[in-house]
């Protein structure tokens, strides 16, 4: 049963990480939130930005002040000519959504789900999926920072270029963002086919399905034989009008199917681990075909219910048939079967330094438990497999690396550490997870 948080505890969604600030504030500005900075450092407590707690790995967690920023929110300027869009950082991904709308504008692309803060996203990472696309850290075009002297700074590719470089997926290491300006697109309707494939012939073709849709990703249930093929198509402007599902269906489709009904068997499989396997692979047989058209963020987004706990991994694009092979040999040895599907999307190679698809086009494999079932020797074997093709793991979900381990796998790791040391020499914005992931100051490679 899941414990209460105690007062003045702060947990993720997952409840893979608490924390019990000494202090909390909720700025309602720029100029409240350099305050609480500078309040915090003349007291010697360390600082850290809450986003939404949608983080698996405790990167917000802080025994000192905790900045919730959930009264800081709203779209600031936005230019419908050159889609160039001025957010606060506290504000959802659901709400930005919803302004943009109103714009005619749009993200290019977007993740599973819009719980998400915009900054707590663009800190660990956070993406859909796309062959031709990046991140959400890919459409910053500028950042407006408090640092940790209580300093406000903005930066861009014109403006303090290495400070973007580093902030645009910075882990909340270098400041506290306040704004954040993206390049948005106009809308875009979507046309999403969802069918269940026999997932040797979706690896098989893997490379032509990502070349050919704008956003492909797939699912695939570890003892079952099928994957659900998720490919979702850009309707080209003037094209036929969005068909979106009727009410009652996205409601029975998301809802009833996707959550109440996967719940049930989850905690089913949760009471007897024997029958997993099992319902895994009826999970597996019910994937069934729809097809649908509506706004890009209505298809991209949908809801999770279910808690479950996850770790995912950026591999480059070529190692991803050997690394299913690995898993799809060595899941079913396990002792504690799996509940969740594994998830597979793509994203085009950046130049973002922490970005996890930096300098190479990129395949993304995130593996999932259900809430309360054991998980370690699953994520453990994962890591094993993906380690040796040099994969990145997403900064928000599990993992178990640390400075030595990451730095290999970052051609610009120091480069970040480096800026880190200039704007926050004494680590104000510094937590235990920051720790294990930076290491010490000084060089860990020299
Ligand atoms: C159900 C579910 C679905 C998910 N789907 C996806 C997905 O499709 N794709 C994907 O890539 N990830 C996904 N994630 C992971 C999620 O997007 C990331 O973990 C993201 O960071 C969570 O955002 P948040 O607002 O909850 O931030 P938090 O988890 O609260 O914080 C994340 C980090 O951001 C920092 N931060 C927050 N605000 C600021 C600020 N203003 N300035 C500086 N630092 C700040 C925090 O200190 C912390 O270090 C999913 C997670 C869940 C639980």
């Amino acid at each position: 049963m899941k414990r209460a948080p105690g007062p003045g505890e702060w947990r993720n969604w997952a409840g893979t990480a608490t924390a019990t600030p000494a202090r909390r504030a909720r700025p309602r500005s720029a100029a409240e939130i350099s305050a609480a900075v500078k309040d915090a450092a003349a007291a010697g407590l360390p600082v850290r930005a809450l986003g939404s707690g949608h983080s698996f790995t405790p990167a917000a967690a802080t025994s000192g002040l905790a900045l919730d920023l959930s009264l800081w929110t709203g779209v600031t300027a936005a230019d419908t000519r050159t889609g160039l869009v001025t957010v606060r950082s506290g504000t959802t991904l659901r709400a930005l959504n919803a302004a943009l709308a109103e714009f005619g504008l749009a993200l290019a692309n977007l993740g599973d789900i819009d719980r998400q803060t915009i900054a707590g996203a663009l800190a660990t990472g956070t993406h859909g999926t796309g062959a031709r696309l990046g991140g959400l850290a890919t459409q910053v075009e500028a950042l407006d920072l408090i640092l940790a002297d209580g300093s406000a700074v903005s930066c861009s590719a014109a403006a303090r270029p290495e400070l973007f470089a580093a902030a645009r997926v910075g882990l909340g290491a270098l400041g506290v963002v306040t704004a954040v300006t993206l390049r948005c697109v106009p809308s875009f309707t979507l046309a999403a086919d969802e069918r269940p494939m026999p997932v040797e012939q979706v690896i098989e073709e893997f490379d032509g399905y990502a070349a050919a849709n704008d956003h492909f990703e797939f699912y695939w249930f570890p003892y079952g034989r099928q994957a659900l093929v998720k490919r979702n198509n850009r309707v080209p402007s003037g094209g036929p009008a969005a068909a979106p599902m009727p009410g009652w269906r996205r409601v029975w489709e998301f809802e009833v199917m996707e959550n109440a009904a996967f719940g049930t068997l989850c905690r089913l499989g949760r009471a007897a681990p024997r029958l997993i396997p099992a319902l895994n692979r009826v999970s597996s047989a019910a994937l069934s075909a729809r097809s649908y058209t509506d706004a890009s963020y209505r298809v991209f987004v949908t809801p999770r219910r279910v808690r479950f706990v996850e770790s995912e991994y950026a591999v480059p694009r070529e190692s991803l048939p050997g690394v299913l092979a690995e898993l799809r040999r060595a899941v079913p040895r396990l002792a504690n079967p799996v509940m969740f599907p594994v998830e597979v999307r793509v994203a085009a190679a950046d130049d973002i330094w922490l970005s996890t698809a930096y300098g190479r086009d990129t395949a993304y494999i995130a593996i999932h438990q259900y809430a309360g079932l054991p998980y370690r020797a699953y994520f453990d074997l994962f890591e094993s497999v993906v380690a040796t093709v040099a994969g990145r793991p997403h900064w928000g979900k599990l993992h178990t690396l640390d400075a030595g381990r990451l730095g290999p796998l970052y051609p610009r790791f120091e480069d970040f550490r480096r800026v880190r040391a200039e704007v926050d020499p004494e680590q104000r914005f510094g937590n235990a997870y920051l720790g294990r992931v930076f290491g010490p100051a000084g060089s860990i490679t020299g």
